[in-house]
Parts: C-alpha cells; sequence; structure tokens
C-alpha cells in the first residue's frame, strides 16, 4: 500500500499527482474464500480488517450489493459518543470511541476524528434525573461524563436558547472525548487496509441466497455466481432480515427509514455536538460550514431509503425552539437510511441457528460510531467463537429475556 504523508503529497506535486495508486482493488470474485461478509458498510469492512489485523484471517471477501459506504455509513450524522447507560454497551461503544481516536494513523487515512465534545441536554426533570443516572453509571464504568448546568451549556454553546418557552434547558450530559468523524472516509479507510491484506471488496455484487449442508453454512449465491466459504458474517444494517430469511432463521429487528438533512455553509458558529432528545433534533456544524441536522424515523416498517417533507418540518419546527437562528437558514438537501431496530435498542452481535453463520446488526439509529467496536468483537467473535465485548449482545437474550435496555435509558440512541 502506498504510504499516505505530508512527504507523498509534496512528491505528487512535483510530478502533476500521475503517482497515486488506486486506493483499492475491484478483483473478479474467486470460488472459494475462508470468510465472506456480506455488506461493505462500516461494520462489514471493519469485521474483516480486524479479522486480518487482530487474527491473522486474509483469505476474506467482502460483498456489496452496491457501492462500499452507500449504506448507511455513508448517510449518517456521524456522532460518536460512549455515555451509554448500561455496562455492556458501555464497553463496546467506549472500545470504539476509544479506536476512533487512532484511527487515521492505524489506517493511515484521514478520518478526521474530531473529539469537539457531544452535549445531550436535559429539557425535562425526567430527563435531567436520566442524565444525571447515566453520568453517575459512567463514572463507574471508566466512560468521561459529566452533567453540566445551563450555564455552562451556553458557554459552551452560544446560539442555544436556554430559556426556551416550552422546554428550557436545565443541564446536559457533557461527553468532552467524543464528537464526529468523516463517515465515507471511514468507510474508504477500512476498505484500503482490507484491499491492502489482499482480501477481495466486491461491489456492484448482491447476494441472493444462503446454502448450506447438514445445517452448517457452506456458502452464497450472489448475482455474480456462487461463492462458497467456511464462515459467513451478515452485516447488512437494515436488510439483515431479509438475509437471515435466506439463511433460514428469523431476527427480532424491524427495519425504517431515519431521516437527515443539511443547511447551505454558514461561518462557524458551533463547535460542538448538541442532542435535544426531548424536541428530537441533534446538530453539529459540518468542516464545510453546513448544519448537520438528524431527524426522525418513521413510524412504520419500510425500506424506502428517500427523505420526506413530514420528518423536515417536524425536526425543523423542533430545533427552532432550542436553535432560533436556525430559522434564517435555508435547507440545502435531506435523505434517508434504512436503519435496523431491535426492541431493547441495543445491537445484535451473534452465532445463529445455522452454524458458521454470524450476524452483526441491530445498530439502529446509532451505529456509526460503534464501527471500530463493533469490528473488533465480531471479528473476536468469528474468529474465536467468543468474545468478552460481544457475547452480551448474542441472540439468545431475546429467548432469556435479557434485555439490554438502552431505549429508556437513552431516549434517543443516534
Ligand atoms: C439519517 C441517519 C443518521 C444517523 N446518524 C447517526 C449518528 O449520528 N451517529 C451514529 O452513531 N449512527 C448514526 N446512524 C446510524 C448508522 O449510520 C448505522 O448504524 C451504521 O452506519 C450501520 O452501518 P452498517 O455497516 O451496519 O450498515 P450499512 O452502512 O447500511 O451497510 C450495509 C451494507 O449492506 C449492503 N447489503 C444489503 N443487502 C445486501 C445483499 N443482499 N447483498 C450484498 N450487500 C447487501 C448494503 O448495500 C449496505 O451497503 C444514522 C443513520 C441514518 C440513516
Amino acid at each position: 500500500m502506498q504510504r499516505y504523508s505530508v512527504f507523498a503529497v509534496a512528491r505528487e506535486a512535483m510530478r502533476h499527482h500521475r503517482g497515486w495508486q488506486r486506493a483499492w482493488r475491484s478483483p473478479e470474485p474467486r470460488k472459494r474464500y475462508d470468510v465472506v461478509i456480506v455488506g461493505a458498510g462500516g461494520h462489514g469492512l471493519a469485521t474483516a480488517y480486524y479479522l486480518g489485523r487482530n487474527h491473522g484471517i486474509r483469505n476474506v471477501a467482502i460483498l456489496e450489493k452496491g457501492w462500499l459506504g452507500g449504506g448507511n455509513t455513508g448517510r449518517n450524522t456521524t456522532i460518536i459518543r460512549s455515555n451509554y447507560l448500561q455496562d455492556a454497551s458501555a464497553a463496546i461503544y467506549e472500545k470504539s470511541r476509544s479506536l476512533y481516536e487512532t484511527m487515521s494513523q492505524d489506517l493511515n487515512y484521514n478520518v478526521m476524528f474530531s473529539p469537539r465534545g457531544v452535549m445531550m441536554l436535559a429539557q425535562t426533570e425526567h430527563e435531567k434525573r436520566g442524565y444525571l443516572r447515566t453520568a453517575h453509571a459512567n463514572g463507574r464504568q471508566g466512560v468521561a461524563t459529566e452533567f453540566i448546568g445551563p450555564d455552562r451549556v451556553k458557554q459552551l454553546c452560544p446560539i442555544i436558547e436556554t430559556r426556551g418557552p416550552r422546554y428550557p434547558v436545565l443541564g446536559a450530559l457533557w461527553q468532552p472525548r467524543a464528537g464526529t468523524a468523516r463517515h465515507d472516509a471511514v468507510a474508504w479507510g477500512y476498505a484500503r487496509a482490507c484491499s491492502d491484506m489482499g482480501m477481495d471488496i466486491i461491489q456492484q455484487c448482491e447476494v441472493t441466497g444462503i446454502t448450506s449442508r447438514q445445517g452448517h453454512v457452506t456458502g452464497v449465491e450472489t448475482s455474480r455466481g456462487p461463492i462458497a466459504c467456511g464462515k459467513l458474517g451478515l452485516v447488512a444494517a437494515g436488510h439483515s432480515g431479509v438475509l437471515s430469511q435466506m439463511a433460514g432463521f428469523r431476527l427480532p429487528i424491524e427495519s425504517v427509514a431515519l431521516q437527515a438533512l443539511v443547511s447551505e455553509p454558514v461561518k462557524p458558529c458551533m463547535d460542538v455536538v448538541v442532542m435535544a432528545n426531548t424536541v428530537h433534533g441533534y446538530l453539529s456544524q459540518s468542516d464545510k460550514g453546513e448544519m448537520v441536522i438528524g431527524g426522525g424515523a418513521d413510524g412504520y416498517n419500510n425500506y424506502t431509503q428517500r427523505g420526506s417533507f413530514h420528518h423536515v418540518e417536524e425536526t425543523v419546527r423542533a430545533l427552532i425552539e432550542t436553535f432560533p437562528m436556525l430559522s434564517r437558514l435555508n435547507m440545502l438537501r435531506q435523505w434517508g437510511g434504512i436503519v435496523d431496530m431491535t426492541g431493547d435498542r441495543s445491537p445484535i452481535l451473534s452465532r445463529s441457528p445455522l452454524a458458521g453463520c454470524f450476524v452483526n446488526c441491530g445498530w439502529g439509529t446509532g451505529g456509526f460510531k460503534a464501527i471500530p467496536g463493533s469490528g473488533w468483537a465480531m471479528a473476536e467473535l468469528m474468529a474465536r467463537g467468543a468474545s468478552t465485548l460481544a457475547d452480551p449482545f448474542s441472540l439468545s437474550r431475546f429467548a432469556e429475556g435479557r434485555f439490554i435496555d438502552e431505549s429508556v435509558a437513552a431516549g434517543v440512541a443516534h
């Protein structure tokens, strides 16, 4: 792999940028791999990367029906935080956040991780009590967060109206080392590193069937022909239910469209991320100056990957209460992604009823932040059959009633 550095940029500048290599190969699929991963989103690519880096398993193919990073990985609002309530969640999300800190160096690819701090506003007494509880739990889990009062909120983010008429700001759960990263770069960085390890990333290759013999997975049928494998990882977010059906089992997830939008670019006006969960909207400013606004999920299950007017209206109306200056901005574009929701709003990292077939899904509205930690844990699970980080999130928790409830705890899970 050609190393990216300031010297490489200078050298290429001298020869009119003719020496850059392609970031990853686009090979024809081989007949068989030790491991096939379905879905070249962040979680699929990170799983492959850590299989190679941590476990030496490199005969791996990552199959993608569209283009890599074209699913939710390239459609999210890039919030990274680890201030979850439950111990199992805090462990995997904090592992993930810590891997983000060094990701650019690890991958030799600038993912623009920006630990600018995330605050989750408390706008009701109930929410305030909840965040005080989370701050206390985080202290015991080793996750650095604190509950801050309204004056500090205003100091950190002057454009907030803290004395709003309906929902005044009573404080916030503040995580100073949380932040954002460039979502495409995360997918591209992992893809480049996987390709460098000799793994095959095969785009425009839809998995249409899963084959098995005597209860053990043997391979996949694809739009580019059959591919045999020893182990299979299903990492397809909102389409996981479709794939598990091919493998002969059902997953306890629902698929819905989640939306976001951005405004026209403006001069720097906020350098933190703010989540206002009571009114339901979250906001950060991109490096280009656009206000990146996260909206709501559709109230019914569907696979329609698009934006819609009623969500824009609802989200912007809600945010204007807390950020009155937004009322004077033009909105540029909106979009949607198909997210995979479990009942307890926690992910599934698990073996499946089909031997050799593993699932990684259920990250719902908040899986971008989890990409490195999830890949790390899933790789360990696939390579060794068990993983301390992944084991609490197994499918068996639904049969055993052992939920990891982040829905009530967090109110919102982005
Ligand atoms: C609007 C929006 C805002 C969000 N905001 C945040 C946020 O601020 N912070 C946060 O942490 N998370 C956020 N999320 C959630 C986050 O984006 C997802 O949880 C995460 O990106 C999921 O990654 P993934 O790799 O599992 O899925 P994806 O990136 O969706 O990748 C799955 C891939 O599988 C492929 N695939 C599906 N079926 C097949 C098949 N049959 N054959 C081959 N390939 C197949 C798809 O094409 C896709 O590329 C947001 C999501 C949305 C939609």
